[in-house]
């Protein structure tokens, strides 16, 4: 039924009631007597609406969907209404807050930057992305324009410009960002900021790769076309200078093919298709061969000996044996005639444990390297000595393979050197590497 009809009903029946009881009151009993009685019932009346006038007033001092009171006559239908009203609107805001909290975990998650700002770029709220990307801090910067936050010329420019349909590449701080600006909801503009540092280094990388790598295979083929050069044209050439000439192009041949199996096998270590086939490794057997390998590499220039003492472990046979013939192979390389070069395997403490796990230690006599160069020798195509790299067959790349085995193996190289007294490459593996 309509409200109107329900308010007003039982509100006109009950001052009816009222109307008739002082009639038949005064017909009775005089007319004082009709007086009093309706004037007492109206009093009543009047106190019981001031009395729920007085509770609602309370009520909406702190309005809850638990304080309500039932209410008499009409205003049953009152509090009734209020309550469902109430109810709703705590429903509502019970999903508001729900929403608010989810939209806040996401944008505590995003890694991108996100800062809401108004139309004269100061600065509303930003997540913890947009903090550690443009340095702001929430707490410190709200309320900030952020062009005084992020006092960059190139972002200055930007917002000068204000060509916000094109992204802005910007070096802040360490970091190469992405930034771009959106309007949104008229008066309010969204600072987007994506962080491409990580992405940067590895084009970088691949640059530098690509660069030396080129460099590195130039160098051979100019000696083999300038001699094939030689060879097809008319100059006389005696025996003596042909066959010096086609030593000189075979040894670059070869150089080119060792630098081209090297990147391949770096390439194939770093690949994610390629998983590290494990099998036990019978240490003893590998170490006799790396050792072999080195006394044929050394042709008797030098003392090598190797000393077994650790257990086998699990892991690939083929690229340990290559990194162990890597470290080997520079010992021998950078070691001059006479030295000593020293292979051991070790077990170490409390291998199996839990402590550190076992290692391939190989100590040389020879040439020794700077400390201020250590950092950097596991970095492709990086050489202390370049020509002397290039007189013993280097490639350069012989420890930035070592690096990737013992990385797939979940271990570790480590280098001591002294200049003119020697140095020490120790490849150790992780305890749980133990057979
Ligand atoms: P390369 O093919 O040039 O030997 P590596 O990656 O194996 O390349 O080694 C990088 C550089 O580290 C070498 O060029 C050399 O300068 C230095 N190096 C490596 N091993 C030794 C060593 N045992 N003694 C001295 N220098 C070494």
């Amino acid at each position: 039924m309509n409200p109107r009809v329900l308010f007003w009903i039982p509100a006109l029946l009950r001052l009816s009631v009222i109307l008739l009881g002082s009639i038949v009151m005064g017909w009775m009993f005089g007319l004082i007597a009709g007086l009093t009685m309706s004037f007492l019932s109206m009093l009543a009346l009047l106190l019981i609406q001031l009395s729920y006038l007085y509770q609602l007033g309370e009520w909406l001092d702190k309005p809850n969907s638990e304080g309500l009171p039932d209410g008499w006559g009409s205003w049953t239908a009152i509090f009734a209404r209020l309550y469902r009203l109430r109810r709703d609107d705590e429903r509502n805001q019970a999903e508001l807050t729900e929403w608010l909290a989810r939209f806040r975990q996401a944008m505590h998650l995003l890694p991108d930057g996100v800062a809401i700002m108004d139309d004269v770029l100061f600065l509303e709220w930003c997540n913890p992305a947009a903090e550690r990307h443009l340095g702001l801090t929430m707490a410190r910067d709200k309320g900030m324009r952020v062009t005084n936050l992020i006092r960059h010329p190139d972002f200055i420019d930007y917002i000068i410009l204000g060509r916000y349909e094109q992204p802005l590449t910007l070096r802040l701080r360490d970091r190469k960002l992405i930034c771009q600006i959106i309007p949104f909801e008229n008066r309010r503009q969204i600072l987007v900021t994506h962080d491409i540092t990580e992405m940067d280094r590895i084009e970088e990388m691949r640059r530098d790769f690509i660069a030396n790598a080129s460099h590195e295979l130039r160098t051979p083929l100019t000696v083999i076309v300038g001699f094939l050069e030689i060879a097809s044209s008319d100059m006389p050439l005696d025996s003596a200078t042909r066959a010096a000439h086609l030593k000189l192009m075979t040894e670059q041949g070869h150089r080119m093919q060792r630098l081209i199996e090297d990147m391949l096998t770096l390439s194939r270590l770093e690949s994610a298709d390629y998983p590290l086939r494990a099998e036990r490794v019978a240490i003893g057997a590998l170490v006799e061969e790396v050792l072999q390998e080195a006394r044929a590499l050394s042709g008797g220039k030098h003392e090598i000996t190797a000393v077994v003492d650790g257990p086998d472990v699990r892991g690939s046979h083929e690229e340990l044996r290559s990194a162990f013939a890597n470290l080997a192979s520079n010992a021998v390389r950078y070691t001059p005639v006479g030295g000593q070069v020293q292979l051991r395997w070790e077990s170490g403490h409390d291998a199996g444990k839990g402590g550190d796990g076992p290692r391939f230690v190989v100590s040389d006599t020879g040439i020794g390297i700077d400390q201020s160069h250590i950092a950097r020798l596991t970095e492709r195509f990086y050489r202390v000595d370049k020509s002397r790299s290039r007189e013993t067959q280097g490639t350069g790349l012989g420890l930035a393979i070592v690096k990737h085995v013992l990385l797939r193996h979940g271990g570790s190289l480590a280098i001591r050197s002294e200049p003119g007294k020697g140095s020490s490459f120790i490849a150790a593996l992780p305890a749980s590497s133990v057979v």
